[in-house]
């Protein structure tokens, strides 16, 4: 089926969880269902795709992920991959393994990430992976969830100096001239610091810097402390801190309403990646998520199977074009307050948030100020997606071109 309000030809970003294993136990990790290392894993031969249950699946082999990943991702043309994890630097020898088969890629992916707590990141490694894939733009996404270490070590349990870690991380990532997003859960404890940490940020690497705040949706860990997760009052202190500081560093996309007008997302739609932007939430429309066994998702904080890349080798292909949840999230079938909003089409609502509001993935934000006849801070958006669009798309073609003379790190 074509998709009726279809703007991207493929989908642009893929998260690959590298990893099941995590030397953290973060008490919000989305993971927390595919990390139970204690158990021993399913013999290949014995897994029931979609029943089986992802922790008990091994992870793929580095000839698996050349030989049956990559070449979807090319397939695909996405143009940015990331690592994630759990955590990925745990398997940091693979990372470097496959450096040679991600050039093959270069063509259509453009910039290379990794999702790490950072806590094991040393320089040489910085070194030797800004090295092994230097033909990409390099962004690490490390969380920063407080500036208080006694709460972060709360967060982020075992490791005691996790927050001192982090820091030293992003210091040493921004002196390689990588990129840096840095991800804060919102939870009630640190909802107050969400500015904080933002001009934190700011100060500490300027454009090279963005905040990626998300609340803390019901998934994985998170569902075993109802009592850190915000109230809708609290979400909306969040809506507006993230629309008001949309590009200021906040990252434009993740879990906030985006109420930007047809017309307007009609005149930056054709660069819209390229300037870091997208049509509101990715699920189904820009973005898959392949777990550590090479199950996919239409968001990580989504559990919902889609199928698995050793099904076939176009198993990426086949989703994107005929899965009906996938072809439903593109077309924007929602729901509830999301099904009647004026901004359905350029915001659709964050997937996550609608499940954990209403338990259907195809559900209402129901905590979100928009409706019918618009958002309060309608206004803000748009002014702030349009200076955004104006700064990000030409930044990136210099950067680009910069890139191609080898002038950029
Ligand atoms: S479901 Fe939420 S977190 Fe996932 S892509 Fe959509 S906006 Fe982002
Ligand atoms: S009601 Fe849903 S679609 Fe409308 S702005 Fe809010 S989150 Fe977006």
């Amino acid at each position: 089926m074509q998709s009726r309000v279809l703007d991207y030809p493929h989908p642009h970003l893929v998260s690959f969880e590298l990893t099941k294993k995590c030397n953290f136990r973060c008490v919000f990790c989305y993971q927390a269902k595919r990390i139970k290392d204690a158990e021993k894993d399913v013999p290949r031969s014995e897994i029931v795709r979609g029943v089986t249950p992802a922790h008990l699946q091994p992870e793929l082999t580095v000839d698996e992920i050349r030989e049956q990943l990559l070449p979807q991702v090319g397939e695909m043309k996405f143009e940015v991959f990331c690592f994630v994890g759990a955590e990925p630097t745990l398997r940091f020898n693979d990372i470097i393994a496959l450096a040679d088969d991600f050039k093959k890629l270069k063509k259509t992916l453009k910039h290379v990430e990794m999702g790490t707590n950072a806590y094991l990141l040393t320089e040489e490694m910085v070194d030797e992976y800004t090295r092994a894939y230097k033909d990409f733009t390099l962004t690490l996404n490390i969380p920063l969830d407080s500036l208080n270490p006694e709460l972060v070590r709360e967060l982020r349990p075992p490791k005691p100096d996790a927050y001192e870690r982090a820091l030293n991380a992003i210091d040493l990532a921004l002196k390689k001239g990588m990129y840096i997003t840095s991800g804060m859960v919102v939870t009630k404890k640190n909802i107050g610091e969400m500015e904080a940490i933002g001009k934190f940020l700011k100060k500490k690497g300027g454009f090279h810097v963005f905040q990626d705040a998300y609340p803390m949706f019901s998934a994985g860990r998170a569902v075993e402390f109802p009592d850190l997760q915000l109230s809708p009052e609290e979400l909306r202190t969040y809506d507006h801190y993230k629309i008001c500081n949309y590009g200021n560093p906040v990252t434009p996309w993740d879990c906030m309403p985006h109420p930007v007008r047809e017309e307007t997302w009609r005149k930056v739609q054709k660069h819209a990646f390229m300037a870091i932007m997208s049509r509101g939430c990715s699920a189904g429309n820009n973005y898959f998520n392949v777990d550590h066994a090479g199950n996919v998702y239409p968001c990580n904080f989504l559990d919902v199977y889609l199928g698995n890349v050793l099904d076939d080798p176009h198993a990426l292909k086949g989703i994107w074009d005929t899965h009906p949840l996938v072809q439903k999230l593109r077309n924007r079938e929602v729901g509830g307050k999301c099904g009647s909003c004026k901004y359905k089409n350029t915001c659709g609502g964050c997937r996550a948030r609608a499940f954990t509001e209403t338990g259907d993935v195809l559900g209402g934000v129901e905590s979100c100020e928009g409706g019918p006849d618009g958002h309060p801070l309608e206004q803000v958006m748009e002014k702030n997606f349009l200076r955004a669009y104006r700064i990000n798309y030409p930044a990136m073609i210099v950067y680009r071109f910069l890139k191609r003379l080898r002038l950029a790190k």
